[in-house]
């Protein structure tokens, strides 16, 4: 686990500033999990970019939001025989070199309609579902270019549904970061899951040190895995969290609501970080405007980061409303 460093000795007041997490890469403006987005949220300034990740038939971890590749990729044209019987085509049915030949495109919606109606067009550019190992040699190639140090913040999909095709998602994505020297102490590398037992398993069996956060869903999302999303949120439930992860990654609306108040102070009171998804400047409602939604997350809860699909935007506004404080201490920094 991460080690929670101490806010600067010099100031009682000072917080640390929080992160901006691209989520997706930067998925406001091009289709989600492309390289192509994860360059562009790199150029943005992004401190983090994420990667999903869901393993192929032959166990190569790719980067994929959906278990199903329906609504990013023109699977149905490329092997339309492959469909299971709900219809469905499933990333774990095709071998790593199958998904190589389909085509990502913007998110669609079951009738093929973008699911963003603002953001970038379905239009054929030759994109392609990236390896994690391909995200990796991208961002540590940037990081290089460009004198930075962007991170990767990868998330494990689904770890029961991978298990029952045979795969342990987990230590896939561990043997992934080992074979890049980034399964270490200090590497800009962020571990996140929606299921307590998996982020246990890396805890304690597993033994990494990058630091791991607990996703909260509603319970009423099916998230897979045996979890209770609402216990989670209780004092109880946060010290439990704290056993094993670093920090927790809520939905926004968790953070206001009034069942289990303050979320993110108490989880402050256990050590724990607090990531919140997903700043959307295209979808801000039901606050007056997106600078509204950024100002309850970051100034109000005090979240110390945040997913969001327009990294430049919400980069903006924590350079306006954190403008001294450093940009994530780390413990032993002077
Ligand atoms: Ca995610």
């Amino acid at each position: 686990m991460l080690s929670i460093a101490a806010v600067a000795s010099t100031s009682v007041t000072a917080t640390s500033r929080p992160i901006v997490i691209a989520h997706r890469g930067a998925s406001g403006y091009l289709p989600e999990h492309t390289l192509i987005a994860m360059a562009f949220a790199h150029g943005l300034g992004a401190d983090y970019i994420e990667q999903d990740i869901v393993l192929s038939r032959d166990g190569v971890a790719m980067v994929l939001h959906d278990i199903h590749l329906d609504s990013t990729t023109n699977v149905s044209q490329i092997f339309p025989d492959r469909a299971r019987s709900d219809g469905r085509y499933y990333a774990i049915d095709f071998n790593a070199a199958e998904l190589k030949q389909l085509e990502v495109f913007e998110r669609a919606d079951a009738s093929g309609s973008s699911v963003f109606e603002r953001r970038f067009p379905k239009a054929p550019l030759g994109l392609r579902i990236p390896t994690l190992a391909e995200a990796i040699v991208l961002i540590k190639g940037l990081n290089k270019s460009r004198g930075t140090e962007a991170g990767l913040y990868i998330e494990l999909k689904s770890p029961s549904f991978h298990r029952q095709a045979g795969w342990d998602i987990a230590k896939v994505v561990l043997d992934v970061l080992e074979a890049h020297e980034l399964n270490t102490a200090g590497a800009p590398v962020f571990l996140q899951c929606f299921d307590a037992a998996t982020l246990r398993y890396l805890n304690d069996d597993l033994q990494t040190s990058l630091p791991l956060i607990q996703l909260i869903a509603d319970n009423s999302w099916g998230e897979d895995g045996d979890n209770d999303y609402e216990l989670m949120r209780s004092d109880d439930g946060l010290r439990a969290v704290a056993d094993y992860a670093d920090g927790i990654g809520p939905w926004i609306p968790q953070l206001f609501d009034d069942k289990y108040p303050k979320l993110s102070e108490r989880a402050h009171q256990h050590s724990l970080l607090v990531h919140p998804f997903t700043l959307r400047a295209d979808q801000f409602e039901p606050f007056d405007s997106f600078n509204a939604l950024q100002q309850r997350v970051f100034i109000e809860a005090g979240a110390d980061g945040a997913f969001t699909d327009f990294p430049d935007v919400t980069k903006h506004f924590i350079d306006r409303q954190f403008p001294n404080v450093t940009p994530e201490p780390t413990a032993g920094t002077e």
